[in-house]
């Protein structure tokens, strides 16, 4: 049994008080309503049992399980790498499920509709997300031979996938969450691009729309173009390319949706082309995979990849390139270790072996360069950064290939006869909701949301809360005052403040401020690097034009990103996180 305490002589985790009431909320082992294990313990539990799978597994020695079991432990308790949510909450645990993504198939049958539902919840309960691609469905208003009826639609059947979801809820670890994805030539697609107008029938959905490059350049052109019927393969009549690419925009610039998934683009950076296409991503957009595939991912947090070396900051590429060799190691493991929900989904994830190693924290490392986001020098730093994580990590799948073999479905894969890999991919930029909060970092690849923010405690005082690096900054540089605090906080921003130097103010540059444009071009730049894709949020001020978000699109594209998500302030009515009145 994986139960227990970590060793007293091991080092203590690194983590925030903040840090651990999270933990402590959703991520420890409770034993009737009562917190059982502490954080290190925790850690342990999660780095014993992702070692041992090297002695089941391939007969390694006790001894050297130890110690990579300790290597593991410390490389998360110093917050260096941490993994996504599940398997932090469920390793050693009666669940044992540890991936964060998933991707079902939806056919164009009752039972096939349902069936995906059915694996939709049993994946929700164990803390996964779900992605679908309902391009397969036949459009609405289509005849069901078997009836003599006429079939409802995809968006009709993603309102049931939504009650499904909303209803597993309850009792799952969190709260659900899925992807819906139509193809741009589907019948369906204008009611597509509206369904979440009124916001009220597909909740649990992040939606964005398949684009295919025959679309763009549809829309750069001025001209129709045709649309599919998938169940009969024909075409179904024509739409106005620039029409559609308006109508996306307008609902984007609406309230943020839908976003947009380059297809072509997917499937360019598929892997194993010949077990078929890529048709729809994980919720967040971060990991594109096949039917029935799953994916564990992990981050490394640059906050802490930044050392003093004769009196300047740099970037610790030794600590790095150690990091990211254990890392993958450590997902490749994660890959055997996992319980998954259905017997498809262990064969598809055993065949291409996917891992998605990312970064969080990239804003907090610019920043201790003194480097602001909007930058040139940031684009390099970012280039810099994910070239160097994702060749190491090859070096080390390549290792792990030697040892262990190549991912069953090498033969015929993109790298089949120039480079033998344990992995079809090994590189994504998650979100890291969660897990940024655990290491209080930024989150994944985005900048500073505020400087500082007024929160709101449980006795309904107001609690101003700082930076820790601003703050740091700021009795360094001798301009720190509580007044001054308190006024950012009320601001989020210190943009035009005269207490604070210039060069500090474009440092903490936030992200609002900041050009969609840099946005767009950090994005691109840790694409460019990425095997899977990045997520990221444009943002944009509530004044922005709807001319503007098609511009952003249209950069996207022409920069190589796999998919855009764009928010402009103010435009939903539920903002997760806002200036001025916490987050
Ligand atoms: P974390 O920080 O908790 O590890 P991320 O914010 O990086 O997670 O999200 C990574 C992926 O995890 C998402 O793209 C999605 O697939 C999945 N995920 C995140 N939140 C949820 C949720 N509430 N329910 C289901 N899946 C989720």
């Amino acid at each position: 049994s994986f139960e227990g305490q970590a060793p007293k002589k091991w080092p203590k985790a690194n983590l925030t008080p903040n840090a651990r009431v999270v933990l402590a909320k959703r991520y420890l082992k409770q034993e009737n309503g009562q917190v059982v294990e502490t954080a290190e313990d925790m850690i342990f539990r999660v780095a014993s049992v992702v070692a041992r799978i090297e002695e089941e597994m391939y007969g390694k020695g006790k001894e050297e399980v130890q110690s990579l079991a300790k290597e593991f432990y410390t490389m998360m308790a110093n917050l260096e790498f941490m993994p996504n949510s599940p398997t932090l909450m469920n390793a050693g645990r009666d669940l044992g499920q540890l991936s964060a993504c998933f991707v079902l198939p939806v056919e164009d049958s009752m039972e096939e509709i349902f069936d995906a539902i059915k694996n939709a919840a049993i994946i929700h309960k164990s803390g996964g997300g779900t992605g679908f691609s309902f391009s397969r469905l036949r459009p609405k208003n289509s005849m069901v031979r078997s009836t003599g009826g006429v079939a409802s639609g995809p968006i009709s059947f993603m309102k049931v996938f939504n009650s499904a979801t909303e209803a597993v809820k309850q009792g799952g670890t969190r709260r659900g969450a899925n992807m819906g994805i139509l193809r741009v030539d589907h019948p369906d697609i204008v009611d597509f691009i509206q369904c979440k107008e009124d916001n009220k029938e597909i909740t649990n959905f992040n939606i964005s729309v398949g684009v295919t490059e025959e679309f763009m350049s549809a829309v750069r052109e001025g001209r129709p173009y045709d649309l599919i019927d998938p169940h009969t393969g024909s075409t179904a009549g024509q739409l106005s390319a620039p029409e559609i690419f308006n109508k996306i925009v307008e609902h984007a610039w609406k309230n943020g949706e839908p976003g947009v998934v380059f297809l072509d683009r997917l499937n360019q950076g598929n892997p194993t082309p010949l077990l078929g296409k890529i048709e729809a991503t994980n919720p967040c957009g971060e990991q594109p995979l096949l039917p029935n595939e799953a994916c564990n991912l992990g981050s490394i947090n640059l906050k802490l990849m930044v050392t003093e070396k004769e009196g300047k900051m740099v970037i610790n590429w030794e600590r790095l390139s150690q990091v990211t060799r254990l890392s993958v190691r450590f997902l490749d493991n994660v890959i055997d270790a996992n319980q998954y929900p259905l017997e498809i989904i262990d064969q598809v994830v055993k065949g291409n072996r996917k891992i998605g190693l990312g970064v969080m924290g990239f804003a907090d490392m610019l920043i201790l360069l003194q480097t602001s986001y909007a930058t040139e020098e940031a684009v390099e730093y970012a280039e810099k950064v994910m070239n160097f994580i994702q060749t190491e990590a090859r070096i080390e799948s390549q290792r792990l290939a030697e040892e262990r073999g190549t991912f069953p479905n090498y033969e015929g894969s993109i790298y089949d006869g120039f480079m033998k890999l344990r992995n079809a991919t090994l590189t994504t930029i998650a979100p890291t909701g969660t897990i940024s909060m655990i290491c209080a970092a930024s989150s994944g690849v985005e900048p500073l949301f505020a400087v500082a923010y007024t929160k709101t405690v449980m006795d309904g005082t107001a609690l101003v809360e700082v930076n820790p690096l601003f703050e740091g900054f700021a009795k360094e540089y001798g301009f720190y005052s509580e007044e001054l605090m308190r006024k950012i906080a009320d601001r989020g921003t210190v943009l035009g403040l005269p207490e604070v130097p210039n060069w500090v103010q474009e440092v903490f540059t936030t992200a609002q401020e900041i050009a969609p444009e840099w946005h767009i071009r950090i994005q691109a730049a840790f694409q460019k690097y990425t095997d899977n894709a990045v997520s990221k949020t444009i943002n944009f001020a509530n004044s922005a034009t709807q001319e503007e978000i098609a511009e952003a699109y249209r950069l996207a594209d022409e920069l190589n990103c796999k998919g855009l998500t764009v928010y402009r302030d103010g435009s939903r009515e539920e903002q997760v996180l806002s200036t001025g009145t916490g987050a």
